[in-house]
């Protein structure tokens, strides 16, 4: 049977683009189903817009902290619509990017909603294309409850699509998108509520990242509302007031609420049961280590199968299954372990590994914590100072490192060299003898006792 494609991949996103190049690149004939702009949740509306608020935000934060370097400076003004306008800009040419390097690979381009129609053909708007293999990558969207009024608030999407500064602000949630998107906008100066369900945010972090940064948010006037549960939105003049289910006082009222309560696969509008392929009660794809469904021919990468949703991790995970399925690698695929990653609060928090909790869970008594918290030495001079906090786990008798947990200005840029250290088995003794660079925060690290 010939087939018009060796692959389609539905999804132009970080892991569908990724693995149809990485495929043609090895011969394959291959085309990518896209029906919004490429370059997915990532370009779009993820890391890259989020990434560029959360500079600007930073930059707030060194106006304020000059002061205690001598300048006389005073921030006169923040121009929100300027920067979003230069931010959609920057992101219309990476789509440019993407879609030239996607013509440079011959991986053609079809455009529109891409479905199932059985294992081997894929509806594109009123076109069909039949391929031997399919991949399935059309990642996730934000999730907002089944509560009255919730359609009042905005989603994450929504927040990238704010053409002004909104004042008030509550942010709904307790994962990454609520804890980034709450500090920047507490930083460029919203009055911001991050409204909790539970006690802490950041739950599947180390505690002490979590303990670490609700101090820093409440000694810089970041109200954190916890153990609210919600029970509807209300419309309040032009603003919206949220009515917690407990009962008592309304909060608000806010000129925004902001859902950041988790994210849904996009899977159910692959029309995955006309080729077959298993779908879990979370609309998940199953997939096993070589990114194979349990359709023979059909793999899944990337978000919607709810591994490690980042995007490094659908671009490694595309670029490896490809290199299996045309460039001969047999065994090449995607170990999911110590995966290393950053939450862009302020300031960042970075973790590879377990964290104390778990690393008891796995080895009982047989692991110990090296702990530091210190105010680093930019800190010295400004009038806000920030604690650093940084964790070591490590376990057996030649004390491999297991965990390494971290919060404090730089540690996004730290943590990736310290994550191939724990990917190549580092013990304690590897960092003790590695000589420290000083004056940094990163040798604390290597200095710890
Ligand atoms: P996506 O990148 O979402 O791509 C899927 C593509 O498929 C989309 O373009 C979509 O339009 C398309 N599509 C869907 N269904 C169909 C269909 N039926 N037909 C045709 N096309 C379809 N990760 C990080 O590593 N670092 C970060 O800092 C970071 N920040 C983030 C911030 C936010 C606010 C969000 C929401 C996410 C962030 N992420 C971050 C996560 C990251 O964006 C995702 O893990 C990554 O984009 C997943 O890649 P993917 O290929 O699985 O899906
Ligand atoms: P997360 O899954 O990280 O967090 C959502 C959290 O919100 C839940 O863990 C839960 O915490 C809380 N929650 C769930 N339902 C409700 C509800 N009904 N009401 C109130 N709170 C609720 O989701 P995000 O949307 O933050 O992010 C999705 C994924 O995108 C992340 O997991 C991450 O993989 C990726 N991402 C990565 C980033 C990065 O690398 N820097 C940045 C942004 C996203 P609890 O149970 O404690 O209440």
């Amino acid at each position: 049977m010939s087939y018009q494609y060796d692959l389609v991949a539905i999804g132009g996103g970080s892991g569908g683009v990724a693995a149809s190049r990485r495929a043609a690149r090895h011969g394959a004939k291959c085309a990518v189903v896209e029906f919004d702009r490429y370059g997915g949740t990532c370009v779009n509306r993820g890391c890259v817009p989020k990434k560029i608020m959360w500079y600007g935000a930073h930059i707030a934060h060194a106006i304020r902290d000059a002061e205690g370097y001598g300048f006389d400076v005073e921030q006169k003004g923040f121009n929100w619509t300027q920067l979003v306008e230069d931010r959609e800009n920057y992101i219309r040419r990476l789509n440019g990017i993407y879609e030239k390097n996607l013509t440079g690979e011959n991986v053609d381009m079809l455009n529109g909603h891409g479905s199932l129609l059985d294992a081997h053909t894929v509806q594109v708007g009123d076109k069909q294309v039949t391929a031997e293999r399919i991949l399935l990558a059309p990642g996730g969207t934000p999730d907002v409850p089944n509560i009255p009024g919730a359609e009042l608030g905005i989603s994450s999407d929504g927040f990238f699509e704010l053409k002004t500064q909104p004042k008030k602000v509550a942010v709904i949630g307790a994962g990454y998108i609520a804890v980034e998107l709450a500090g920047m906008l507490h930083a460029l100066g919203s009055d911001v509520n991050l409204i909790i369900r539970k006690q802490h945010f950041l739950r599947e972090f180390d505690d002490i990242l979590s303990s670490t940064l609700t101090q820093i948010m409440h000694d810089d006037g970041l109200q954190i509302v916890n153990n609210t549960e919600i029970d509807s939105l209300q419309k309040v003049g032009d603003q919206i007031a949220i009515v917690p289910k407990q009962g008592g006082e309304q909060l608000g009222p806010y000129d925004q609420v902001i859902w950041a309560i988790g994210r849904r696969p996009l899977s159910k509008e692959l029309n995955p049961q006309a080729a077959g392929i298993e779908v879990d009660q979370r609309g998940y794809i199953p997939t096993d280590k070589w990114q194979a469904t349990n359709v023979d021919n059909i793999f899944a990468i990337g978000d919607v199968t709810g591994r490690a949703q980042l995007t490094p991790v659908a671009i490694a995970a595309g670029r490896r299954l490809s290199d299996r399925l045309f460039g001969g690698m047999s065994d090449r695929h995607l170990d999911y372990s110590n995966i290393a990653s950053i939450v862009f609060s302020h300031p960042p928090i970075g973790a590879v590994g377990l964290t104390e909790n778990q690393a008891r869970e796995k080895f009982g008594d047989d692991i110990k914590c090296y702990n530091a918290t210190f105010t680093p030495m930019y800190h010295a001079f400004t009038r806000h100072p920030q604690k650093t906090a940084m964790k070591l786990v490590v376990q057996g008798a030649d004390e491999k490192v297991v965990g390494i947990h971290m919060i404090g200005e730089g540690v996004d840029e730290m943590l990736q060299g310290f994550a191939v250290a724990l990917k190549m088995g580092a013990t304690k003794k590897d960092f003790d003898d590695t000589v420290a660079i000083h004056p940094t925060s990163s040798e604390e690290l290597v200095t710890l006792v």
